[in-house]
């Protein structure tokens, strides 16, 4: 179209306010503004605080300092996705009128019992990269009937996609364009090693994975440049993707900075906080230095 301007690259850095910001996050964050930068892109930060209970507001309140005080700046307003419950909703009800998400009635209780009861005969249990128990299939042989009933009868549920019926609809092989290894791949997403994963819970009104697709989507992002340790999800964030019609980002998973027993850090780790190494004295650019930029 003559007159059109290439579209900016659009980086984002998305933490969760559930804790301090470790060094893990300020590579993140430091890795996405740098990109931005050298591509002539915008950045934005983004609070994912879907679970309000485990998101006070002083953990905002600690990142904006703290990526202040890394020398980062960021568009305004910030998307904070609890202001956005609606927008999730209606990508829950699009994928609901497509048959693809079903009410899930058994407790976090009832699936650990069926799991150890199972495993306890010697048989292993389906899990997830990350290592959770699959949901049991039960709910998805409940009639129409039964379910409005149970709902009807105020029993909690969650709603959960029904991930083999979705990947049949989409009907092709899933890929994503991954450049975390300084070189551009094709990878192949297998959102079934994920099971049914929950989009919306009795006291969550959306889940991670509903929510940054919505997002990244509605924000406009080309690149999630975000931690290994999401690698996996993608081949959810994929599948999402391809429902809902969303457009498809490049992926970018960086490595993680891992702590002195060798595992990911945690936002309990004091010592490894952005806020606890500043107190100790140390600059912004020992903190590029301490995650190797
Ligand atoms: N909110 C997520 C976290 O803090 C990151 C989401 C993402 O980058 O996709 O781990």
């Amino acid at each position: 179209m003559p007159g059109s301007q290439p579209k900016k690259p659009v980086f984002r850095f998305a933490p969760s306010p559930n804790g301090p910001l470790h060094l893990g996050h300020a590579l993140s964050a430091l890795l996405n503004h740098d990109m931005a930068k050298a591509t002539g892109g915008r950045f934005l930060l983004r609070i994912e605080d879907i679970d309000l209970t485990r998101c006070p507001p002083e953990f905002e309140e600690m990142i904006y300092r703290d990526l202040t005080w890394l020398g980062l700046n960021w568009e305004t307003p910030v998307r904070r996705q609890s202001e956005h419950f609606d927008a999730y909703r209606e990508a829950l009800d699009g994928l609901r009128e497509m048959g693809l998400v079903y009410p899930a009635f058994l407790t976090r209780g009832e699936v650990k019992a069926r799991v150890a009861d199972h495993e306890a005969k010697g048989a292993a249990w389906p899990r997830d990269p990350d290592g959770s128990p699959l949901y049991p299939d039960d709910d998805k042989k409940r009639s129409e009937t039964e379910r409005t009933d149970l709902i009807a009868q105020g029993v909690k549920h969650a709603w959960r996609l029904d991930v083999g019926k979705a990947v049949a609809r989409i009907g092709r092989p899933l890929m994503w364009r991954e450049t975390g290894d300084g070189q551009t791949d094709i990878m192949k997403a297998d959102p079934t090693l994920w099971g049914d994963v929950i989009l919306s819970r009795s006291d969550a009104p959306s889940s991670y994975h509903l929510s940054v697709v919505v997002d990244d989507a509605l924000q406009g992002m080309t690149h999630v440049v975000r931690g290994r340790d999401l690698y996996a999800a993608t081949a959810i964030h994929r599948l999402l993707q391809e429902l809902l019609r969303l457009p498809e980002p490049v992926y970018h998973h960086h490595r993680l900075i891992l702590g002195g027993d060798g595992r990911k850090l945690s936002k309990s780790e004091g010592s490894t906080g952005i806020a606890a190494l500043r107190d100790e004295g140390l600059s912004a650019a020992d903190i590029r230095r301490l995650v190797g930029l």
